[in-house]
């Protein structure tokens, strides 16, 4: 390597903060700083600026009612179709351009223009009416990653009729939870599909989860994705997706005219702890403002190719490969598979392809691209990215790097979004075109949101503190309630910092269950689930905060920390632990991530034990299921295993500490 590379290297491996290009600034979609103080001085009208980039049936005439906290209502009086908003308004302008590029697994591709969405929007409309679908009925769709799922999304949206999507890497136990959960009487589904080339049956174990529900099912719709690959069982009058778009060929059905606050969808969380919450959101505020931070932080524009890498199956997908990007008339790239099938480079071969702009995807996926080596990225011309996007988890600043370095070239702004499938988009993160970005730090609070990091009694934290991350004003994507249950709505989210007895706004106060630390600039490094931190001989130690430890040392590609019980300590870190291709987890490492967790932490946050694993147990946004491997270090009974999208190796992982 010339010197100027190590040079080049080690200014990068330092540098703590970095600028947007300036090539990035002068076409940003917003670029003024100002947008900061207009919104805190404007608000809540300030939000008219979401509200304007959605095409109304009948105007808002108020932008919030809080007359009833924390039952918020946003643009009320107003209403709207948001299938009608995601394709009929486009179609003048941009009826021929693609709406979606589906790639399949195999290679194998489809492009729906705006039109084509269209048409086939309309047809499964037809369809899903005739089958006896009203509006308000909880249609539940539990798909993979193919073209019918945004189209049944946006039938649903078109007829008035919420959407449920159920994770298709979910359990049939899990489907048939939500399905209860939400009284719905209508299922699509799908034959099965690709994983890794291999075909994978799915409407079996759809047929398994229909035998858990509790109340009549009218209707169950199956798509066939694999053909003659797996002749799927159709006894119970299932009908085919194929035969009742022809059925219904040229049909055309008027969007239903939908109050703001009307439901648009439920997505049930449930990835990390235990009982599945059913998140409602509504047609206005979430589209409203799925769209404005679509077009603020991920700066998308009509012309681009955008993609975002997540599976629909979770909140990341329905805001920003469904409803942001095709509000806004842009191209959505979809893909149905793995990142490294046929080969590691699948994703940049994709990127050059379709000359991609934007790539939004999560942590864990740049940590393995970082283990894969930059070979990989190094094959394609990826020169056609603009912007850079992680979502679900805290980047650590040496994955950051990688990410900014082998994938954008230095040339690309990353924006570091932390929200929730609660708050219905993104919530923190700098702007791109204009925050500086700091690595591993996610930023300030989006303009408009009132995000603070407060101690146990709700007072603020000063800078370089650690604390509870707290919204303490409303925002129009925000949940509305959890279906037919407000009472856990303001218990689980609002009575830890909110007088809840009190009729003033200004008592309630939202908190997302995480904690956080600011520094001197406002920026906020969240750190992870309250519930993720250890007591380790009465010092309170986040586990994010030592995996970032664990994974800054070289030859980690990642880690999970957990508290193991410990007799004296009370609780010890135990650490699991992916090495990076070509690092055995011998005593070297060993000794290096003991020594790399001291020095960045101290000797009470040194492990007590390593486990060497060539895999960790992940949820569907491939989050580390960070409970299940507390109860392998304490040797329990496991919990729940039917959310994760790799059940097989908790097995593995409980015989190697047990050795
Ligand atoms: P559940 O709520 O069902 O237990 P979950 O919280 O993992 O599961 P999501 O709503 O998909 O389900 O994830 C939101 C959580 O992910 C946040 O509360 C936060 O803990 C974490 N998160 C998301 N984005 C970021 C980010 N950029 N930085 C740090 N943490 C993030
Ligand atoms: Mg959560």
């Amino acid at each position: 390597m010339p010197d100027d590379t190590v040079e080049l290297e080690a200014r990068l491996e330092e540098a703590e903060s970095f600028e947007p290009p300036e090539s990035f600034v002068a076409q940003a979609n917003v670029a003024d700083e100002e947008i900061y103080e207009e919104f805190e001085e404007n608000w809540p009208e300030c939000w008219e600026r979401a509200g304007d980039l959605l095409d109304w049936k009948e105007d808002y005439d108020t932008v919030l009612d809080d007359g009833n906290a924390p039952f918020y209502e946003w643009f009320t009086g107003g209403s709207l179709n948001a299938s009608a908003n995601c394709l009929d308004r486009h179609l003048d302008d941009r009826g021929d351009e693609p709406a979606i590029e589906w790639i399949g697994e195999l290679g194998d591709t489809r492009t729906y223009t705006y039109s084509d969405l269209h048409r086939e929007v309309n047809e499964f409309s037809a369809a899903l009416r005739e089958q006896g679908v009203e509006e308000d009925d909880v249609v539940t769709l539990y798909m993979p990653m193919v073209p019918e799922l945004p189209i049944a999304m946006l039938a649903c949206a078109r007829i008035g009729a919420p959407h449920s999507v159920v994770f298709a890497g979910f359990s049939a136990d899990a489907l048939a939870t939500r399905m209860n959960s939400a009284d719905s009487e209508h299922l699509v589904t799908c034959d099965g599909y690709y994983r890794r080339g291999d075909p994978l049956q799915h409407k079996e174990k759809a047929d398994e989860g229909l035998g858990g529900v509790d109340h009549d099912v009218e209707s169950v719709i199956v798509v066939n994705r694999l053909g003659d690959e797996y002749d799927h069982p159709m006894e119970n009058g299932e009908l085919d997706y194929d035969e009742l778009i022809s059925e219904h060929e040229g049909a055309e059905v008027e969007p239903v005219t939908r109050d703001a606050e009307d439901m648009l969808f439920l997505m049930y969380t449930s990835g990390t702890t235990g009982q599945p919450k059913g998140v409602k959101h509504t047609t206005a505020g979430y589209l409203s403002y799925a769209a404005w931070t679509s077009h603020a932080v991920l700066d998308i524009k009509p012309e681009d190719t955008y993609w975002c890498s997540a599976d629909i199956g979770w909140i990341t997908g329905h805001s920003y490969i469904v409803y942001g990007p095709l509000a806004l008339g842009t191209t959505s790239v979809m893909y149905e598979g793995t990142p490294d099938y046929p080969d590691k480079d699948r994703l940049w071969e994709i990127v050059e392809e379709y000359e991609v702009d934007q790539l939004y995807t999560a942590p864990t996926a740049i940590r393995a691209f970082m283990k894969w080596g930059s070979e990989y990225p190094e094959r394609h011309d990826l020169s056609s990215l603009r912007l850079l996007g992680t979502v679900g988890e805290p980047i650590n600043p040496r994955a950051w790097k990688w990410y900014y370095k082998h994938i954008g070239n230095e040339d690309c702004p990353i924006v570091d979004t932390w929200w929730q499938t609660e708050t219905g988009g993104m919530m923190v993160t700098t702007l791109p075109g204009i925050g500086t970005m700091k690595p591993g730090s996610a930023g300030p609070p989006l303009p408009g949101i009132d995000a603070k990091v407060v101690d146990t009694k709700g007072e603020e934290v000063g800078a370089g503190r650690a604390g509870y991350l707290t919204v303490n004003k409303p925002w129009p994507g925000m949940l509305r309630t959890l279906y037919n249950n407000d009472e856990r709505f303001i218990s689980e989210y609002w009575a830890e910092y909110s007088d809840t007895e009190s009729d003033d706004p200004a008592d309630w106060v939202y908190f997302p269950e995480d904690g956080a630390k600011l520094d001197e600039d406002g920026y906020i490094t969240v750190l992870g689930r309250v519930d993720d931190v250890l007591n380790v001989s009465g010092h309170r130690l986040g586990t994010m905060e030592i995996e970032s430890a664990i994974v800054g040392v070289e030859g980690v590609a990642e880690a999970a920390v957990v508290g193991g019980h410990h007799d004296v300590k009370g609780e010890a870190v135990y650490a699991y632990v992916i090495t990076e291709e070509g690092y055995d987890g011998g005593d070297d490492l060993h000794e290096r991530i003991v020594a790399g967790v001291e020095d960045a932490i101290g000797p009470i946050a040194r492990p007590e034990e390593i486990v060497f694993t060539p895999e960790l147990p992940k949820t569907r946004s491939g989050k580390i299921m960070r409970r299940l491997l507390e109860d392998i270090a304490n040797e329990e009974e496991l919990g729940d295993t039917s959310t994760l999208r790799n059940p097989e190796v908790v097995e593995d992982i409980q015989k190697k500490v047990q050795e």
